[in-house]
């Protein structure tokens, strides 16, 4: 019979899987029992619906068999089973999940390792060459009398032929490696340690998982003995025994679960190699009754950014799952959380147009949304270091969920939010902050910059400074529209240092800045038309202590948000631009030049006015339009 090769693709996966340095070759249990009970979910789920299926609820069930003689595993169930195009197109190609085209964007940017690739995503079927040198697969699909053999030793490709079978259902045979230096797989092939690996990996499963177990009984012989009494003796007989308790462990009592199991059940179910940051259990009664367990990731699944990551969390019928991912349930601001919905109230035959019109989803979406942000509070109050992990892995998807459909999760997210402190040197948050300003204090003060360094030497956060004030670093490109998407927090206004007024002086101050501005007005003026359209205003600073200029903007447009649209292509970018105001310091000697060149030498001041706008530019992060006339006019300084 003629091999047919595995996809180039899958060759590849499945040289990785072989030769795996992953840690748990014992998974592949887990993922083989989980492809079983996806099949009687197909199975059932059409028996609802089908007589024809001729098989009730209680019929179902996964068996496996081991045996140490022939080093061979098999795991059988009466699911949905495979035509042949299934399977050739189910297991002769690996890991469409776009797991592939994936692992090769992370090999080119070198970040991703092999252990992450398969916890990222799990192979399912092909885990099982990690403990095999072959592996049979026989199957009948539902509607078919025909059954077919699929059957693979590794990289060298696999066989089809058609097959003897009874019974709708797939059997998944999988002879085990002789022990090398790297595993003892003899240690899988015993009924004790099989029922060890269902117990820890597959509990949950709903369907029993049953193993032939050999079992001592006490028989009569037929005889009696001297005082009467019928003679006993001991025989072996085979007996099926249920391994799985099949109770969710959603299900269970809160207190019956530990800290461990559910944990393992995390991992396990999201292929995340460590632990949540934090397991929220739900059980709620009242308008909808539903039981939920949750779980907020420590670490961001290297997906999550892209269209690759697919939100929402499993909904379950009183332990029947009906949908993978449902997004109704939980908002987008926390599209993170992972975990499982349960309500007997659901139907069976759950469709996106009920759900989305569903009145249930709305309330249980609501309730979700409530304990999400009550946990990532008390997080953050009580576990600060694991928040900021946290933060550090989901804070930019918070800010985007702040700004995001014109605020409408504004009030939810504001107290999750941190940014970088000034004084603290790290992440702090607006409650935090706010908490420790100064008495007279009457603004959040923040700037907008590439970066924390860039931000240090900001010639306006002088003042702030010399203050005692506190400064909200934002680095982020959202951070400015979320400061105005909020405006103030708990009425204390944010006041961007670089724009907006500091809110410092007293009257008498302003008016005697006003009246200086008033005195140097003809020369402002100067200054503007020498600039043209490069700038909208010339003023004086109040601002400015030893710094002889900055460039701020005024109206709506920031200059960060500029230079935010300026990295977009298209229309837009051409558009946004800020109406730039420079400031200049009255009390600094490059000020008092310039001031006496207007007197006396036109053409040099306009020359000093083009060297201050030129320098105020590049304190900004903004391109100089002509860097070679500034060099020129700087040169011609000496
Ligand atoms: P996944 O389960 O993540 O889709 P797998 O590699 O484990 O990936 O399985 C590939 C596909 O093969 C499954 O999606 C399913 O369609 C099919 N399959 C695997 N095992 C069985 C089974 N026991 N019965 C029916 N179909 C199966």
């Amino acid at each position: 019979m003629a091999k047919k090769q595995f996809k180039t693709e899958s060759k590849r996966v499945l040289e990785l899987m072989i030769n795996s340095i992953y840690t748990h070759p014992e998974i592949f249990l887990r993922e083989i029992i989980s492809n079983a009970s996806d099949a009687i979910d197909k199975l059932c789920y059409l028996s609802l619906t089908d007589e024809r299926v001729g098989l009730q609820r209680a019929d179902f069930r996964i068996k496996i068999g081991v045996s140490e003689e022939t080093r061979m595993i098999s795991v059988s169930d009466n699911g949905i089973g495979m035509t042949r195009e299934e399977l050739e197109s189910n297991l002769g190609v690996i890991a469409r999940s776009g797991s592939l085209k994936f692992r090769n964007e992370m090999e080119k940017s070198g970040e991703a390792s092999d252990l992450d690739i398969i916890g990222q995503f799990g192979v399912g079927f092909y885990s099982a060459f990690m403990v095999s040198d072959r592996v049979t697969v026989i199957t009948r699909a539902y509607g078919s009398d025909t059954a077919y053999k699929w059957e693979s030793a590794g990289t060298d490709g696999y066989t089809i032929e058609e097959w003897q079978k009874d019974g709708v259902g797939t059997d998944v045979i999988m002879r085990i490696k002789p022990d090398a230096e790297e595993s003892e797989y003899t240690r899988f092939l015993n009924d004790m340690s099989i029922g060890q690996l269902v117990k820890k990996y597959s509990d949950f499963i709903r369907w029993p998982i049953v193993i032939d177990a050999v079992e001592a009984e006490e028989v009569e012989t037929g005889e009696t003995d001297a005082d009467g009494k019928p003679v006993m003796k001991q025989i072996s007989k085979t007996v099926e025994r249920t391994i799985n308790s099949r109770v969710p462990i959603w299900q269970r009592p809160k207190d019956e679960v530990s800290q461990e199991e559910s944990d393992e059940f995390y991992q396990n179910i999201y292929y995340d190699y460590e632990p949540p940051a934090e397991t929220i259990r739900v059980s709620a009664e009242g308008q909808v009754a539903y039981q939920a367990l949750l779980f907020i990731p420590g670490r961001a699944p290297a997906n999550f950014f892209s269209d690759l990551f697919e939100p929402g969390l499993q909904l379950y019928s009183n332990g029947v799952m009906i949908m993978e991912r449902c997004k109704e349930v939980i908002p987008g601001c926390f599209r993170f959380v992972r975990g499982v919905v349960d309500s007997p109230d659901f139907p069976l035959n759950i469709s996106r147009e009920t759900l989305q019109s569903g009145r249930q989803l709305r309330i249980i979406q609501t309730n979700i949304e409530k304990k999400v942000k009550n946990a990532l509070r008390r997080l953050m109050d009580e576990e600060p270091e694991k928040y900021e992990k946290f933060y550090a892995a989901f804070g930019l998807h918070l800010k985007y969920g702040v700004v995001e459909n014109y605020g409408e999760k504004k009030d939810l997210l504001t107290d999750l939010l941190m940014f970088y402190s000034s004084k603290e040197k790290k992440p702090v948050s607006l409650r935090a902050y706010k908490e420790k300003m100064l008495p007279e204090q009457k603004r959040v003060y923040y700037v907008c910059t590439d970066s924390i360094a860039s931000a240090e030497s900001l010639p306006q956060a002088e003042q702030i400074r010399e203050k005692g004030y506190e400064i909200l670093y934002m680095t982020d490109d959202v951070d400015d529209f979320i400061v105005r998407r909020l405006e103030s927090y708990e009425d204390v206004k944010f006041c961007n240092i670089t724009n907006d007024d500091l809110g410092l002086e007293t009257e008498e101050e302003k008016a005697e800045a006003e009246k200086q501005q008033a005195q140097y007005r003809t020369l402002l003026d100067f200054i503007k038309e020498t600039l043209g359209e490069g700038v909208a205003d010339v003023r004086l600073s109040r601002k400015l202590k030893s710094h002889p200029v900055y460039l701020t903007s005024e109206g709506e447009i920031s200059i960060e948000m500029e230079k935010y649209f300026a990295l977009m292509k298209g229309d837009m970018s051409q558009k946004i631009k800020a109406r730039r105001v420079l400031e200049l310091n009255a009390s600094h000697a490059a000020f008092k030049s310039l001031e006496q060149a207007f007197e006396t030498d036109k053409d040099r001041a306009e020359k000093l006015a083009k060297i201050l706008h030129s320098q105020a530019l590049l304190i900004a992060g903004l391109p100089l339009e002509n860097p070679a006339e500034y060099t020129e006019l700087i040169c011609g300084l000496f």
